[in-house]
């Protein structure tokens, strides 16, 4: 039910603001709930299949396309961003070492934003008797999103004017860049709405040039199916065998169209220690991750966004990053995971092998295609035998 407070809507507004900042939100705007203005691009890139293998985002289009139709009764968005910037910066490989997207460093922040804007909630509703002054017959209601449910997230910040979508699909904000994490609080009370803001991308096209598998159709048009964290999170199955060359040594995630961006450059590091990179996750060692065990990966990933790749995905993205790397260090480690007994580890670990020839790479997996009963493993191990001869 609607609840319209116009007396106080100015004040509640920068109230809700000053308490979303308080807590954490660097940045914060409001929109009312409505369909956001690039829901056209948005199916469009689903019809066209850009999604990939995000079948959840088709199931929930309509819902997606329509906030209204997602928490009835909603009138206003409250649109947050938390900076997860840390001061740590990429470094070429040293040595057998990984790259991990800077978001996944740390803690998970679903749980935390989900938290602080539950917190936010509580706030606005206990503004209720003291601003409402007997007006408010209805009870206030909120509900929080945090990558958790069919919102357009970008979309609803864009209008919130908290930033504008790049071409590189994320969202920007003038003075702070893109490095945030986005959630939205949608509410039964009317506000004052904030004014999307101009792209400011002009002729730049730095992220464009710089994506390592030009996974960019075109400005503002990323296909899914050629990101590196799409593959390296999303996709459940095997990559594809062309992409893999030009993954380099990421094993969760990418960031490089963030990392070119120059409204990124000056943007100031976040003060939440969740954020920053746990021990050994900055540039991790990779051979010891082949031979992680399930209970080993729980543990060391446990209230980690890398847990979202399980063991099968972030081994096998292991096995394409040493395979980029070439160093016949990994070899022994390689041979020992052609025997791992999930089949899409051994089949990117076989790839990774033909990557490094030598005659103990030869041998495992002559070996190993004795044994072998999984029709995907046996041909790519064929694929590299034949190769080699
Ligand atoms: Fe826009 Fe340039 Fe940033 Fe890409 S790198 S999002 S084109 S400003």
């Amino acid at each position: 039910m609607k609840i319209n407070r116009a007396k106080d809507l100015t004040g509640l507004t920068a109230y809700i603001k000053e308490e979303a900042q308080r807590l954490g939100f660097a940045l914060v705007g409001v929109s009312p709930v409505k369909v956001p203005p690039h829901e056209e691009s948005f199916a469009e890139w689903l019809r066209k299949g850009f999604g990939g293998e995000l079948a959840y985002m088709k199931r929930t289009e309509e819902l997606r396309r329509d906030p209204a139709k997602l928490v009835p009764g909603s009138v206003s968005v409250v649109s947050v961003g938390m900076n997860y910037q840390t001061p740590a910066k990429r470094t070429e490989p040293d040595g057998v070492k990984g790259w991990i997207s800077r978001y996944a460093w740390g803690d998970d922040y679903h749980d935390i934003i989900k938290d602080r804007l539950g917190k936010l909630l509580d706030i606005i509703k206990g503004t209720c008797p003291e601003l409402a002054e007997g007006s408010c017959s209805e009870p206030i209601e909120g509900r929080v999103f945090v990558d958790s449910g069919p919102v357009l997230e970008r979309g609803l910040a864009g209008v919130a004017g908290i930033g504008w979508i790049g071409k590189n699909t994320m969202l920007i904000s003038p003075q702070k860049g893109s490095w945030f994490f986005l959630g939205e609080l949608f509410l039964n009370i009317e506000l004052v709405y904030d004014r999307p803001i101009k792209d400011r991308c002009g002729s730049c096209d730095l992220c464009l040039k710089a994506c390592p598998t030009g996974a960019f159709v075109g400005p503002y048009v990323l296909d899914a199916r050629r990101c590196i964290s799409y593959l390296t999170i999303e996709l459940k199955g095997a990559i594809p065998q062309h992409l893999r060359p030009l993954m380099g040594n990421h094993i969760f995630g990418c960031d490089i169209c963030q990392e070119v961006c120059p409204y990124n450059v000056k943007a100031k590091p976040t003060d939440e220690t969740a954020y920053s990179p746990r021990e050994g996750l900055l540039a991790p060692e990779l051979i010891p991750m082949l031979s992680l065990n399930d209970e080993e990966f729980k543990r060391l990933f446990r209230g980690s966004p890398i847990l979202r790749a399980k063991r099968r995905g972030f081994l096998r993205n292991v096995a394409v990053a040493l395979g980029n790397l070439k160093s016949p260090e990994a070899v022994p480690a390689l041979c020992q995971a052609l025997h791992d007994h999930e089949p899409l580890v051994r089949q990117h670990v076989a790839w990774a092998l033909g990557r490094i020839p030598s005659d103990e790479a030869r041998d495992a997996l002559v070996n190993r295609l004795e044994v072998e009963t999984e029709n995907e493993v046996r041909k790519e191990i064929q694929e590299v035998l034949k190769g080699a001869d």
